[in-house]
């Protein structure tokens, strides 16, 4: 299937791209990897008369280390997030999401920034943003300002993002040396979205959870925060019990869709699921 006509725009900095987007209005979108943005212009289901292609843009590339985060450019592409050796070794949960996004050629080409700027409530780094505390700089022809990732998220394709700005790096507060992490999802298929996901972050101190974060993928229509479970779960051994009132919180805020991947009902029990395994296994790498 071919997109309908489109006008390609390639701007070189991010000053220029913004004003680009200002001047053209509603009908420019910002391209990253094109991934989710062209198939639905394939479909129809969406319409742009102007592609602004973010990726000649050097300042928008890159992973550093700042101050006690880490930032990552909007542009890095999921292969990057896999391959780079300072979140190996500070942030592995991003290369464990990333590895479960789609297939390489995919991962490739797709940036964390359009993935996280989507909003679409099938992508994976939302929640994993939301629960390592991110924030996302978002630049418009004004200058910039920093939303919390767990604050951006309104609806389904409906962000704090404003028309006219894009999304141009990610900040995350490098957790504690030792923290517990895992990421697990639910998928019918390689490839496929998820069915139900959890992201779990976590500290551990004398044997008790310190701290406690969760993020959930696809059970509602947006990524979700399960600050509740977490609390729960804060200055417990992880006990089955408390685990278990942990995954009855959690699963109490969804509200997932019925579609081709189960029904309500059993889409939040595999949140429930995937959220224990999640925390079983960053219990078991915490130290
Ligand atoms: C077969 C297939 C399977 C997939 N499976 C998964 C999966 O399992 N999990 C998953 O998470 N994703 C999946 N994806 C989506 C993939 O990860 C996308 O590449 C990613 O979500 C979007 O990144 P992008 O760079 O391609 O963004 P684009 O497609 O270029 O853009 C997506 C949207 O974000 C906007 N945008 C992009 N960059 C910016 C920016 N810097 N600032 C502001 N707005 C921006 C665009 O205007 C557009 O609205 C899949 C894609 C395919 C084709």
């Amino acid at each position: 299937m071919i997109p309908g006509a489109f006008a390609y725009h390639r701007p070189s900095s991010v000053d220029e791209a913004v004003a680009l987007l200002a001047d053209l209005g509603e009908d420019a979108r910002p391209l990253g990897g094109g991934h989710s943005l062209i198939p639905l212009m394939k479909l129809r289901f969406a319409a742009p008369a102007h592609l602004v292609d973010l990726g000649g843009i050097g300042d928008l590339k890159g992973i550093r280390e700042e101050g006690g985060d880490i930032v990552i450019g909007a542009m890095v592409t999921q292969h990057e997030l896999i391959a780079s050796g300072l979140l190996a070794a500070k942030l592995p949960i991003l290369a464990e999401t990333s590895r479960v996004i789609a297939d390489p050629q995919v991962r490739y080409v797709g940036t964390l920034g359009g993935n996280v700027a989507n909003g679409d409530p099938g992508n994976d780094m939302p929640a994993v943003m939301i629960a390592l505390d991110a924030s996302y700089e978002l630049t418009g022809k004004g200058g910039k300002r920093s939303v919390p990732a767990r604050g951006y998220y309104k609806g389904a394709y409906d962000t704090a993002l404003q028309p006219g700005e894009i999304l141009s790096a990610i900040r995350i507060p490098t957790p504690a040396a030792g923290h517990g992490y895992a990421y697990e999802k639910l998928k019918r298929k390689v490839g496929d979205y998820a069915t139900a996901a959890a992201a779990v972050v976590l500290i551990m101190q004398g044997g008790k959870v310190a701290s406690c974060a969760i993020g959930l993928t696809n059970v509602a229509d947006t990524p979700l925060f399960a600050e509740e479970a977490g609390g729960i779960l804060t200055g417990s051994a992880l006990d089955a019990e408390k685990v278990k009132k942990a995954v009855a919180a959690a699963e109490a805020i969804t509200s997932p869709a019925s579609d081709r991947r189960g029904s309500p009902h059993y889409r939040t029990k595999m949140a429930g699921v995937m959220l224990q395994r999640a925390l079983a296994r960053a219990k078991s790498r915490a130290s």
